[in-house]
């Protein structure tokens, strides 16, 4: 892509307004924050600002460990290709954005920030919100989740009491205490709650035996219940389970989706995860015509992330996207909840402001 300025194919005056900037943002987190796989007090996200014709298209991706990312390896991985980036054709942003992806290797928080921020340009310059640029009504956006990581029973209770607007949960678990974590959240709501086990159950019996207990607590589904390497214990478990088994860390890419749907019943879909809306979008479309429900979730975030995600939110079953309420520095206002219900801006892009 730095070709393409270097060959002269792109008119002087049109660089000069081209400018990417990358930058790595720290946000405070409201609670210390325990899965399975971490526990932390901030997280570091990729932010990126495209600026073409006089208008700034506003990108964030949040690097997953799992995946062996980071903000700063990402913001590294990407400067190479800024110059690339700002030259091209601006309508040619599709073109443009699978060269960089071909590209630029792993770095998927990195690849969503600039999706973003370039799909966020289109928006603005076309003077439409996200959604209506994908023909999306609103009023189709699901109620979102709110999350309460793994505690203790007295913290967990006192999260489900913090959560009250909310009129669904989503709970963590995948460690010994589950059953316990379970029954301090029923001695707090009797709300239906959604189950994450961030791939922490290992043995297929073992997991049957909580499936059909949490079944009888009030629980839709289960995500993630058995590592994302374990596709034939899964397809296993699948077949006996009472609930829904919905795909989150095996669910990556588009290509994934049509061997995922032999052993669960839906996916999760982050933008940080596949890279951006334009991935997304492409992974939504093939679940749904391979019969799978559709989940968006995301990462802990800040509301750039989190409302280009709700953009598409009206084409799927659920949505966890609350990756932006558990922070408390919060550099935008974009998406809101109100009752648990999503509500994207009407403005032009994401509908972004400052906070
Ligand atoms: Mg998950």
């Amino acid at each position: 892509m730095k070709t393409m300025a270097a060959a002269g194919l792109v008119p002087a005056a049109l660089a000069e307004d081209g400018k990417l900037d990358i930058r790595i943002v720290r946000l405070k987190l409201r609670h210390t924050w325990t899965t399975t796989m971490s526990s932390s007090d901030y997280r570091d996200t990729l932010h990126v600002h495209y600026t073409r014709d006089g208008i700034t298209g506003i990108g964030e991706g949040a690097p997953i460990a799992r995946y062996k990312e980071s903000a700063a390896s990402g913001k590294q991985a990407l400067e190479p290709f800024a110059a690339g980036l700002v030259t091209a054709d601006p309508w040619h942003f599709d073109k443009t954005l699978t060269e960089l992806f071909a590209a630029l290797k792993g770095n998927y928080a990195a690849k969503a920030a600039v999706d973003i921020a370039v799909m966020d340009w289109v928006g603005r310059r076309l003077d439409v919100p996200l959604y209506r640029y994908y023909g999306l009504d609103p009023k189709d956006a699901p109620l979102t989740t709110f999350s309460i990581g793994i505690d203790t029973p007295e913290i967990t209770k006192q999260k489900v009491r913090e959560a009250a607007p909310f009129p669904i949960l989503k709970i963590k678990v995948g460690l010994d205490s589950d059953e316990a974590t379970i029954a301090a959240v029923r001695e707090v709501t009797g709300k239906p709650l959604r189950v994450d086990a961030n791939e922490g159950w290992t043995d297929k019996e073992a997991a049957i035996r909580k499936i059909e207990w949490l079944a009888k607590n009030g629980v839709e589904f289960i995500e993630q219940p058995m590592p994302a390497a374990m596709l034939e214990e899964t397809r296993w478990l699948r077949d006996r389970s009472e609930l829904p088994i919905i795909a989150d860390e095996a669910v990556l890419r588009t290509a994934d989706i049509p061997k995922l749907a032999e052993a669960y019943d839906g996916v999760n879909v982050k933008l940080d995860k596949c890279g951006g809306l334009r991935e997304a979008y492409r992974i939504i479309q093939m679940a749904r015509a391979l019969g799978l429900k559709t989940m968006l979730g995301c990462m802990i975030s800040s509301s750039v992330a989190v409302t280009a995600a709700a953009h598409l939110s009206p084409l799927v079953d659920y949505a966890d996207l609350d990756g932006n309420l558990l922070i408390s520095n919060d550099p935008y206002r974009g998406v809101l909840v109100e009752d648990g219900t999503l509500v994207l801006p009407t403005g032009p892009g994401l509908g972004l402001e400052p906070a």
